[in-house]
């Protein structure tokens, strides 16, 4: 049923009144089909059925100048369908629809009134969690269009709130609302979305290192555990951009780590490393593969001593990285840049989890996971095409370090490579 505006239905109910008064015959059908679309929507009106308080005359329009269907005797009862705006019921009698004087029915029914549509929304600025997977929908309210979903433990910023009490949001560039009862609101040491995965660093210098091992980084302050297992030493930015964002909760720092962010106690964070930077214990390579993927012993791990975030890598892998660089540095006048080396198991388990598994590799099978791998950079230099990933590509073999042939840019039979790195090395001396 089309809705009308209130000025615009008194305007046709005018112009029919004017021409009821000039006396236009019936006939005239261009002119008294106007009248029609004057109808008043009976979301309006609410009257669902008449009772007749005479005979009536049943007539094709809605006047006296329609010619008459039938008569329908007083007392009877009829459903309404439509009521014009000169008060005339449609009705439906015995098989026969056409229109009654509403001078002689009197409303004994009314339909249930409609639903208020959501009233006006508050502006808010506080974040939500989804505490399920929930719909987002183009308005406040399940009647409204699905146009997108917000997963389970997603963090957003909502920047509205319905009278309803539904949040609108926006999640991957979909702007619409969540119901309330699938969000969590968080104003202090919440969990946020900073946007696409970034490096450690985000152009960042409050440099800390973890002072224990299996440091515990958090979505939200003490809420919703990341990654449990943490080494000590490990390279930690604060963000205080981003902690600002989050609501700033004293004794917790939003920080950036293994590739990742969330919010870390500022207790387990010391301004220097004390990690060892050369192999104190003399382990093999093969001593290390032994151990579990991604849960080496801290003694296995050593700082490289020349990065000044003190990666830390599987110790026997040093000495020959560290000769690596030595040559790196004598032909670029710069030390190789690691943007990761060791990744704990949490760490492997979550990137498969966030970057799924095209990206990130099955955990507990990455090279990363003994400390036998490095990630450079993606910049440039260090693409297919830059100067540093070609010195890398034909010079780390002489230092027991390899860029596997199968993360090439080309495939042997000259198709592009889907699974192509630039960046990571492997160790695979002694
Ligand atoms: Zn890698």
């Amino acid at each position: 049923m089309r809705t009308l505006r209130p000025r615009f239905l008194a305007a046709l109910m005018a112009a029919s009144l004017l021409l009821v008064g000039l006396g236009v015959p019936s006939q005239a059908a261009p002119a008294l089909a106007a009248v029609e679309t004057a109808a008043v929507p009976l979301a309006k009106t609410g009257v669902a059925s008449v009772k007749t308080t005479a005979n009536l005359n049943m007539r094709k329009g809605e006047s006296t100048k329609y010619a008459i269907v039938r008569t329908i005797p007083k007392n009877t009862t009829v459903p309404v369908s439509q009521q014009a705006a000169n008060g005339w019921y449609k009705v439906s009698y015995k098989k026969k629809t056409g229109w009654i004087s509403n001078k002689y029915a009197k409303a004994v029914s009314r339909h249930p009134a409609p639903k208020p549509k959501s009233g006006p929304s508050k502006k808010i600025n506080l974040w939500v969690n989804a505490t399920a997977a929930v719909n987002i929908r183009q308005g406040s309210g399940t009647s409204h269009k699905i146009i997108g979903s917000l997963p389970k433990n997603a963090a957003v910023k909502a920047v509205a709130r319905a009278s309803n009490g539904w949040y609108k949001i926006t999640y991957k560039k979909k702007t619409g609302w969540v119901s309330h009862k699938h969000v969590q609101t968080c104003v202090k040491g919440c969990q946020v979305d900073t946007g696409a995965y970034t490096t450690n660093r985000a152009g960042l210098n409050d440099r800390y290192f973890t002072k224990s091992s299996g440091t515990d980084l958090y979505a939200a302050a003490g809420k919703r555990l990341r990654i449990g297992d943490i080494p000590k030493n490990s390279i930690v930015y604060r963000d205080l951009r981003w902690e600002k964002a989050g609501g700033p909760v004293a004794g917790w720092y939003f920080v950036r780590t293994q590739g990742m962010d969330g919010w870390m106690k500022a207790s387990a964070l010391a301004r220097k490393s004390t990690a060892t930077t050369s192999n104190t214990k003399n382990y093999t390579r093969k001593q290390v593969v032994k151990k579990a993927n991604g849960m080496l012993p801290e003694s296995m791990l050593a700082a490289i001593p020349w990065d000044k975030e003190k990666t830390l890598i599987a110790a026997p892998a040093l000495a020959d990285l560290t000769r690596m660089n030595t040559a790196f540095k004598k032909k670029f006048g710069k030390n190789i840049d690691v943007d990761l080396a060791y990744r704990t198991l949490d760490t492997q388990k979550y990137y498969y989890k966030e970057l799924g598994a095209y990206i990130a590799a099955k955990p507990g099978t990455s090279n990363h996971g003994w400390g036998l791998a490095i990630d450079v950079p993606e910049s440039h230099a260090y693409s297919f095409r830059g100067k540093y990933y070609k010195w890398l590509k034909s010079n780390s073999k002489k230092y027991n370090w390899l860029h596997r042939k199968n993360l090439e840019e080309f495939r042997a039979d000259g198709s592009r490579n889907p699974y192509a790195e630039a960046w990571h090395f492997e160790y695979n001396g002694q």
